[in-house]
């Protein structure tokens, strides 16, 4: 027997959490789910060293404390259609059926290939803040962290708060783009005073990574910087190129997809009935945009046009906040030219860069290599592949993640 929900929402970030408190007062019987431990999502992922922001703290225990279902350390393995979903945890395998469904499935961050990214020590940067959040100790270490987006500055912040030494953080937009982004900064006064706080003197503009140094582990770094090439003796390396929306689910539901997120009209619905997004699925751009956007949905879900219409203003404000980061944080062609043919592309199946170099595109990568047929399913490599060759991701299929042969049984059963 199904469990059934009148909504249902994917994730409990900032948005998903929003949705559902917005949603809550409704009386619709409301689950959310998500498969990290515990709620918060990216940006307020808990753990042993995660200090959670007050307001954080606040909507957590709100959602908590509402007649909401929290299910943690679940997972949507499969979408077979007809208002159903395979759901997954540590003990079994079931599945629910809804009335209507709000995604809020956010965004991960783009890993680029380079000469020795794979070694131990080499982590992404929002990687690297998780691991620290979840206990990973880093006192003492010698730490670069490189790639593209504030993120990389809310990754330094972690490591430094953790004891790290941090040597350099190399950010591979122009100096111009980081100028323009700072001066329409007074737009949104909070990310001011957060710029301000997170900013660290060993920032560098136009610097990137072109390899990472060791034999069985990360000894250094070899960096582009600003014109020279420098090497920095270290024993981490955190790299991220931006963020990328989380759509497979929103695929495998068979939701519109434009400019690689899942496409919504002004009440965060999706063009599939009664089939709703929000956050970072939708386009990255932050947890103010994914609170907000993530309020209207669970409005509109139940009904509530009035309350979601009242939030407008807000998300547009927040939007332009996006925009400005998706202009001026574009990654640079010359990123492209970081791997050479030995180096690995899909770390899963140890599919190198000139296994891939010519190929038509994902089919014919996927059926000569193996490329994207590892434990990852393509989410790292495929977004790689992606900016290197500009292969569209293939429609995923089921399972969505590697999943126990009892779960996959429940898609069997009868309701
Ligand atoms: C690694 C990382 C670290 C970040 N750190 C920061 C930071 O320090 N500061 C900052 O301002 N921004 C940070 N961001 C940006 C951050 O993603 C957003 O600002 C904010 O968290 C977006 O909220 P969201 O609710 O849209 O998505 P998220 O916070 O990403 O929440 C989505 C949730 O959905 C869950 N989920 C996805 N698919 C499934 C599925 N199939 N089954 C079950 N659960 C699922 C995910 O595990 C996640 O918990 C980070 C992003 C990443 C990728």
């Amino acid at each position: 027997m199904s469990e059934r929900y009148d909504l249902l929402i994917v994730g409990a970030g900032p948005a998903g959490l929003a949705a559902a408190l917005a949603a809550a007062p409704s009386g619709a019987r409301i689950a959310v789910l998500d498969d990290n431990p515990a709620p918060g999502g990216q940006i307020w992922r808990d753990g042993p060293q995660a200090h959670l922001p007050a307001a954080a703290r606040r909507l957590r225990a709100a959602v908590e404390n509402s007649p909401v279902q929290l299910l943690t350390g679940t997972r949507v393995v499969a979408a077979p259609g007809g208002k159903r979903l395979l759901l997954e945890d540590a003990e079994r395998g079931w599945r629910v059926r809804y009335d209507k469904l709000i995604l809020c499935t956010g965004a991960r961050e783009r890993l680029l290939p380079f000469p020795g990214w794979t070694l131990p020590g080499v982590t992404g940067a929002g990687g690297l803040q998780a691991l620290i959040k979840g206990g990973l100790p880093v006192a003492g270490e010698r730490l670069v962290i490189a790639g593209s987006g504030p993120l990389l500055l809310a990754s330094a912040a972690s490591a430094k708060a953790a004891g790290a030494h941090l040597l350099r953080i190399a950010e591979q937009a122009p100096l111009a783009a980081l100028a323009r982004f700072a001066a329409h900064l007074p737009r949104w006064p909070g990310k001011v005073w957060q710029a301000g706080r997170l900013f660290d003197g060993r920032y560098r503009a136009s610097s990137h990574v072109l390899a990472a140094l060791g034999d069985e582990r990360l000894e250094g770094v070899r960096l582009w910087q600003n014109g020279r090439v420098v090497e920095l003796a270290c024993e981490r390396l955190a790299c991220g190129f931006g963020l990328i929306p989380n759509i497979q689910l929103a695929q495998a539901l068979g939701c519109a997809i434009r400019e690689d997120a899942v496409a919504v009209d002004r009440w965060q619905a999706t063009g599939l009935a009664d089939h709703f997004a929000a956050g970072e699925c939708t386009g990255f751009g932050g947890s103010e945009k994914a609170l907000v956007e993530g309020a209207i949905a669970g409005h509109a879900a139940v009904g509530e046009e009035g309350q979601a219409r009242r939030l407008f203003p807000r998300r547009r404000r927040w939007q332009a906040f996006a925009e400005r980061l998706a202009r001026d944080f574009v990654l640079d062609p010359r990123l492209k030219t970081l791997a050479t043919p030995d180096t690995l592309v899909c770390r899963c199946e140890d599919v190198p860069y000139g296994a891939l170099a010519g190929r038509d595109g994902w089919t014919d990568a996927k059926l000569n290599s193996r490329c994207g047929m590892g434990a990852c399913q393509g989410r790292v490599c495929g977004a790689a592949a992606q900016f290197l060759f500009g292969w569209q991701p293939p429609q995923p299929r089921p399972p969505l993640s590697p999943t126990r042969i009892d779960t996959l049984l429940c898609l069997e059963e009868s309701d």
